[in-house]
């Protein structure tokens, strides 16, 4: 049993199957899953996502021998769309929040000095806007951060954002930085998460996998980000949730125990930081 924190089922690469994705999640061993807005339409998509009425819908397209994992959901905007993030917006991200106890997390958010397909000032804004709605809310914040080639200003002004809200918890999704930056986050009194993707599985990635072998036994989890960066196993397919196998398999190897060992940590880690012990429903 694993659970995946981050995947985008909205994403139009699920739009003709998601149902039968979800089932092949479920069959795979991933019980529980956190599917991810990261901009307007996705986040009200999310919302829709986690309710029972959509649940329903699903079993009733795959019949009498549906079994699906747990659906939990974010509210968010990716900083590729920050231009999306305004005070009346978040306003309705509380609102849904509060309406819908299996909304878990906020994002995703952060920074992406990459691409930079929005002015820096603007995704240092949006992502101040989404920790402070952590604030009131309570909820975890799910942080993307990618630095520009040659350069760590990204997580520069991650680590002093992260220090602005010292009682914000936040998962560093797609954790692919180095052990200076991970020690850095893990520092922080108030008790940030890694989590590691496909990223980990890569050829190219050794020493990530170096990083990973020495994260604390309770402060890392496993995710997808799918439909994207699918896991070595599967390179060429489709990423989606039951692949989060593949990279507990790689954790399992770097850190020289058995792939249940990974289960059982990261599930234990991901059911405390997202609080979804038990079935949450
Ligand atoms: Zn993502």
């Amino acid at each position: 049993m694993l659970i995946d924190t981050h995947c985008h089922l909205m994403e139009p690469h699920f739009k003709a199957d998601v149902a039968s994705v979800l089932q092949n999640s479920a069959l795979a061993g991933v019980s529980k899953l956190l599917n991810i807005g990261c901009h307007l339409e996705g986040s009200r998509d999310s919302d829709c996502m986690c309710r029972p009425e959509y649940l329903k819908e699903i079993e009733g397209i795959l019949g009498d021998n549906a079994i699906l994992p747990q659906i939990y959901g974010s509210q968010g905007i990716h900083p590729h769309d920050s231009n999306q993030t305004t005070d009346e917006v978040m306003g309705d991200f509380e609102k849904v929040i509060r309406s819908n106890k299996r909304i878990v997390v906020i994002g995703e958010t952060g920074l992406d000095y990459f691409y930079m397909n929005q002015p820096k000032e603007m995704q240092l804004s949006s992502l101040r806007k989404h920790m402070v709605l952590a604030e009131e809310t309570g909820l975890p914040v799910s942080i993307h951060c990618r630095d520009a080639a040659d350069s760590l200003e990204a997580r520069k002004d991650m680590l002093r954002i992260l220090a602005e809200f010292p009682k914000v918890r936040c998962v560093m999704h797609c954790f692919v930085q180095d052990q200076e930056y991970a020690d850095a986050v893990l520092a922080m009194p108030v008790g940030h998460i890694l989590s590691f993707g496909g990223v980990v599985t890569y050829p190219s990635s050794e020493a990530l996998r170096k990083v990973a072998s020495g994260v604390p036994v309770d402060r890392f989890v496993v995710e997808t980000d799918s439909p994207y960066l699918t896991p070595q196993a599967f390179r060429g397919k489709r990423n989606e949730p039951a692949f989060v196998v593949a990279t507990a398999k790689v954790l399992a190897e770097v850190r020289g125990v058995e792939v249940e060992e990974i289960e059982r940590l990261t599930n234990g880690t991901a059911e405390r930081f997202f609080g979804i012990l038990g079935s949450n429903y």
